[in-house]
């Protein structure tokens, strides 16, 4: 009679961990998922990324593509 009590107070005190484990697996999941999503997303989320760098003829430094002249040393290109 005791035993069958030790055994349900086991399995009652692995219940909050069971639950610990499917919620933690369902947050990594969605993890994976929004990382993939990020991934994939076209590159226009984050238009500083999209433009091209060129270094600089002058100085050597790269900058952005679309710069007419050189932020860092005002060459013109
Ligand atoms: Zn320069």
């Amino acid at each position: 009679m005791e035993g069958h009590i030790i055994i349900l107070f086991m399995i009652l005190s692995a219940i909050p961990f069971v639950i610990l484990y499917f919620i933690i697996k369902a947050a990594v999941r969605n993890g994976i998922l929004e990382a993939r999503r990020i991934e994939n997303a076209p590159l226009s989320a984050n238009p500083l990324d999209r433009i091209a760098q060129i270094p600089c003829p002058s100085c050597g430094k790269k900058h952005d593509m679309d710069y007419p002249k050189c932020p860092y040393c005002n060459h013109r290109r």
